[in-house]
């Protein structure tokens, strides 16, 4: 008889999900006694289990369990003000680097990467593309004119690159150039269609507006799901996986994270007004209502499969949308990038990894939209891998100011030490430097994924 074989995390975790489904209410070691006994060739242990439960929001102290087994929905208490993040079993870390793997860190932390091996200062760890670019504005402009690719965001200069070639639809009013076929075919992959102004034209009155207010989150978000539409009428499995995918970033969502600002009161009128904009357009564009035939027709062209109702509601409903832009707000690089190893790592204000954006100028090879991953310092197995969200040049209530919008409240060393050094200020002064209202009112945007 073969010994016993531990199995990996992408057939566990379903047989998990599984056992929890059809058994709600039991503790994590009588589960596991169950999980063995239905797996008789498998040996996991109980720490191994609990791991699991934990990191897919499985524990019976985590609130209402998804207990169907489907909806891969992330465990966001709304009193919660700590994002909610879980593992991801579709990510192949190892693909990336064999250096670093993810664990589910604390409650307050959600999870984060460890160094499973030395690793040098200077050395880059992985390189990678993002899961959706809402590029600066500035290169924005350019794709929308044909002068930067559509896809990579690359810009076309000084001329067009040889290869270039133009969407299907750019007779039917659609501009967008990309650098090769290849980038045709990713942008398509991805959902371009539903985003074309050619075969999609509501899609340009919801882009216009992200672009008007401007508000990058918005852009990145209908990116999003846009990829996670096409990505299900491919086949109903790419479709659940890559809505799982979208699900395991660290979310908190919009109203929960705007509820952390002292001046909530005054300016979430404003705010609400914005979001029902958006969510409008955004409806009008990819899930038009019942009511507008036409719209449905059009959307059926590009999306033939049926939707699912747990995963129309995650997408499409009021609910669903404030998630998403808050996830989104949470997640997006200061380049308007949302990666999905790159998003596992927690803040710290002293980090040891840095990102370095590859820079579009000298990228015949590479796109723009790339970055790398530099470690700043030597860094030991066993060691959290960190980055700064916000400018580590700050002092520390600035930064501790600044932070509350990601919900981290860092205790760091440095945060430590300089807590002690810093006298306390005017409360009113914490956040407006120079008494300027447009300043603030502009940090405020920013700090939402404007
Ligand atoms: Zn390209
Ligand atoms: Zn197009
Ligand atoms: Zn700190």
């Amino acid at each position: 008889m073969s010994s016993p074989i531990s199995p990996p995390d992408d057939a566990l975790i379903p047989a998990v999900k599984a056992l929890r489904a059809a058994q709600p209410t039991l503790g994590a070691s009588k589960l596991n006694a169950l999980l063995l006994k239905e797996h008789p060739a498998w040996t996991v242990s109980e720490k191994r289990l609990k791991k699991i439960l934990q990191s897919e929001g499985l524990t019976l102290t985590s609130g209402a369990p998804p207990t169907n087994g489907k909806s891969n929905k992330p465990v966001t208490s709304t009193q919660s003000k700590y994002p909610a993040s879980k593992l991801n079993p579709h990510l192949d870390i190892p693909a990336f680097t064999d250096k670093v793997e993810a664990v589910f860190i604390s409650e307050q932390k959600g999870k984060g990467l460890v160094a499973k091996a030395h690793i040098s200062q200077g050395e880059i760890l992985w390189r990678e593309d993002p899961f959706v670019h809402a590029p600066e504005w500035e290169i924005y402009d350019m794709q929308q004119t044909g002068a930067a690719c559509q896809q990579c965001a690359l810009p076309f200069l000084p001329t067009l690159p040889t290869l270039a070639v133009a969407c299907p639809a750019m007779n039917h009013g659609c501009n967008a150039m990309f650098c090769s076929r290849l980038c045709l075919n990713r942008a398509q992959q991805a959902g371009h269609a539903l985003l074309c102004r050619g075969r999609n034209p509501p899609s340009k009155d919801l882009l216009d507006f992200a672009r008007k207010e401007p508000w990058r989150a918005v852009l990145a978000l209908v990116m999003a799901v846009a990829k996670i539409m096409t990505a299900w009428e491919r086949s109903e499995s790419e479709g659940r996986e890559m809505l799982d995918i979208w699900g395991t970033f660290a979310t908190l969502d919009q109203e929960t994270r705007s509820k952390t600002l002292p001046e909530w009161e005054f300016i979430q009128e404003r705010h609400r007004a914005l979001w029902n904009m958006a969510y409008d357009h955004f409806i009008t564009a990819l899930h038009p209502p019942e009511s507008d035939k036409a719209g449905q027709a059009r959307i059926r062209k590009l999306v033939k499969r049926p939707m699912p109702e747990d995963m129309r509601q995650e997408l499409f409903s009021y609910n669903g949308f404030l998630q998403g832009l808050g996830r989104v707000s949470l997640n997006l690089d200061s380049h308007g990038g949302l990666f999905l190893l790159h998003s596992h790592m927690n803040h710290d204000c002293a980090p040891n990894m840095a990102v370095k954006q590859i820079a579009g100028g000298q990228a015949q090879q590479y796109p723009s939209s790339r970055i790398a991953l530099v470690a700043n310092k030597a860094i030991e197995p066993g060691e959290e891998l960190t980055v700064t969200y916000v400018n580590p040049e700050w002092p520390y209530r600035r930064r501790k100011q600044a932070l509350k919008d990601w919900g981290v409240e860092c205790n760091c060393e440095r945060c430590e030490k300089e807590k002690y050094e810093e006298p306390e200020p005017e409360p009113e002064k914490t956040i407006v430097e120079d008494g300027n209202g447009n300043d603030l009112e502009r940090e405020l945007r920013m700090s939402f994924g404007f």
